[in-house]
C-alpha cells in the first residue's frame, strides 16, 4: 500500500477549525487507500509565546528546560489533530517525538536526529491508523527532550519519510510552493514545478525561507521526494528532488534576496602574507560568519579588504577588528549598513556559459552598481545598494525570462 508523510506547519493548525480542515484532508487521503503519517508544528505562534514566557522568568533560561517547554507546543497539536481525526471517523494515534522513535544527539535546542526508529509508527499505519507525530523534538540517549532548532518540524517530517520509505513527503504550508523570487518583491514571480535539493539549499541559505535547510539536507541524503504545497487548496506545489528534469532550457531557477548584510572595509592594509589570515581568524574565533569577500588590487604596497557579515554580528565584528586594524598597520575601518545581497541560483549553470555576464548586464541595464561579486558552481551573488534591491530583482527576473521559465538569453 502506498505510504506518504504529510507535514502541517503552525499556520495550518492555528485554531480548532483549521485543525478540523487538516483532519479532513488527511482523512481524504487515507480514504484513497494510502497510509498516512502526519507531522505537525505547534499551533500558530505558540513557540514564540512559550519562549516569551521563559524570558519573563529568566534572562537566559536553562536550555534543558527550554527544550522541554518548547516541545509541549507540538504535543498539543499532535494530540488535538489525532482527536479531530477520530471525531470524523478516521482512526488515529498521536505520538510525541520520543514515542515515535526520534533519537537525537543531546544538543538541547539545536539537536540533530541520529536515528529514527519508526517501528511504532509503522505498526500504527499497518493496523489502519493515521499516525500523528509531534514535530521538532526527540529524546537523547539519556531520555532528555531535545528540540531541532526553529522550523525543525520539516526535518522531523523528511526524516520520518526516509524511515518509512514513504513515496513522498508533503510539506503543507501557507505559500503555494517555491518561487523564482519572493513574490512580495517581484509580483511576476513564478512558482517552480521542480527544484533540486542543491538549488533549494542555496536558496534557503541565501535567505529564501521555504524549508528548514536541514530538512533539505536530510531529503538529499536519503533521496526523499519533497512536495512543498499550500494547505489552503489542492493545487500541486513544487517538487524537490535530486535531478530536476530541468524545465526546458532553464539555467536559473531562482533569485534570493538578503538584506541582512553589513559591508565592512579594512582600508589601506599593508600587502604582506598572513594579514588576511589574521583578520579572518580573529572573526572566526568569535563565531562570526563572513560572507562575500574581496581584496582590492595592490597600490603603493597596500590594498583594501572588504567583506560582509550579518547585521547581528556587526557590533562584535567591529569590536574584534578595531584593535587589530591598529596592530596590522591598516589605515581605516569602515562599515556600511544599507547594502543587500542578490543571488541567482541554478543547477543548469554548470553547463552554461555567460550566466554571470547576463546577471551583470541586467544590473548594468538598470544602472545598479555592483560592490562585491562572489560565485560558486550553481550560484552567483552580488552586493548592491539595499534601496535598489527590488529593481535589481525585477531586472534579473526579466533578463533571464524567469516569468516564463525560458532562460538563458535576453528577454527581448
Ligand atoms: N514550532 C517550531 C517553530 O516555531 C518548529 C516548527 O514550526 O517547525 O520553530
Ligand atoms: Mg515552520
Amino acid at each position: 500500500m502506498a505510504r506518504i508523510v504529510q507535514k502541517y506547519g503552525g499556520t495550518s493548525v492555528s485554531d480548532i477549525e483549521k485543525i478540523f480542515n487538516v483532519a479532513k484532508r488527511v482523512a481524504n487521503t487515507r480514504a484513497r487507500g494510502i497510509q498516512v503519517a502526519v507531522v505537525v508544528s505547534a499551533m500558530g505562534d505558540t513557540t514564540d509565546e512559550l519562549l516569551e514566557l521563559a524570558g519573563r522568568i529568566a534572562a537566559r533560561p536553562p536550555e534543558r528546560e527550554t527544550a522541554l517547554l518548547l516541545s509541549t507546543g507540538e504535543l498539543v497539536s499532535a494530540a488535538l489533530l489525532s482527536m479531530a481525526l477520530r471525531e470524523i471517523g478516521c482512526d488515529a494515534a498521536a505520538f510525541s517525538g520520543p514515542q515515535a522513535g526520534v533519537l537525537t544527539d543531546g544538543r538541547y535546542l539545536n539537536a540533530r536526529i541520529l536515528e529514527f526508529n519508526a517501528g511504532r509508527v509503522k505498526e500504527a499505519l499497518e493496523s489502519g491508523k493515521v499516525a500523528v507525530v509531534a514535530g521538532f523534538q526527540g529524546a537523547d540517549a539519556r531520555g532528555d527532550i531535545n528540540t531541532l532548532g526553529r522550523g525543525g518540524s520539516d526535518t522531523t517530517a523528511v526524516a520520518l519519510a526516509a524511515a518509512l520509505d514513504a513515496e513522498v513527503c508533503e510539506i503543507y504550508t501557507d505559500v503555494d510552493g517555491v518561487f523564482t523570487v519572493d513574490p512580495q518583491l517581484v509580483p511576476k514571480a513564478r512558482k517552480l514545478q521542480e527544484i533540486t535539493y542543491d538549488e533549494l539549499l542555496e536558496l534557503a541559505s541565501l535567505g529564501a525561507k521555504v524549508l528548514h535547510p536541514r530538512a533539505v539536507e536530510c531529503g538529499k541524503e536519503h533521496g526523499v521526494v519533497i512536495h512543498v504545497r499550500s494547505s489552503f487548496h489542492e493545487e500541486t506545489g513544487t517538487i524537490v528532488k535530486k535531478a530536476a528534469s530541468l524545465e526546458k532550457g532553464t539555467v536559473i531557477s531562482g533569485i534570493a534576496c538578503d538584506k541582512d548584510q553589513v559591508k565592512i572595509a579594512v582600508i589601506g592594509v599593508p600587502d604582506r602574507p598572513g594579514i588576511a589570515a589574521r583578520i579572518f581568524s580573529a572573526l572566526a574565533k568569535e563565531g562570526i560568519n563572513v560572507d562575500l569577500i574581496v581584496q582590492s588590487i595592490r597600490r603603493n604596497g597596500e590594498n583594501d579588504i572588504l567583506f560582509t557579515v550579518k547585521e547581528e554580528d556587526c557590533g562584535k565584528a567591529l569590536f574584534v577588528l578595531e584593535p587589530l586594524v591598529a596592530e596590522i598597520g591598516a589605515k581605516e575601518l569602515l562599515h556600511k549598513h544599507d547594502v543587500a545581497k542578490i543571488s541567482i541560483v541554478g543547477a543548469g549553470m554548470i553547463h552554461s556559459s555567460g550566466v554571470a555576464a547576463g546577471m551583470f548586464e541586467a544590473l548594468a541595464g538598470a544602472g545598479i552598481n555592483i560592490e562585491i561579486i562572489s560565485t560558486s558552481e550553481i550560484k552567483i551573488s552580488c552586493l548592491i545598494a539595499a534601496d535598489r534591491l527590488q529593481e535589481a530583482a525585477e531586472a534579473i527576473h526579466n533578463y533571464f525570462g524567469l516569468e516564463k521559465g525560458v532562460s538563458p538569453g535576453k528577454s527581448q
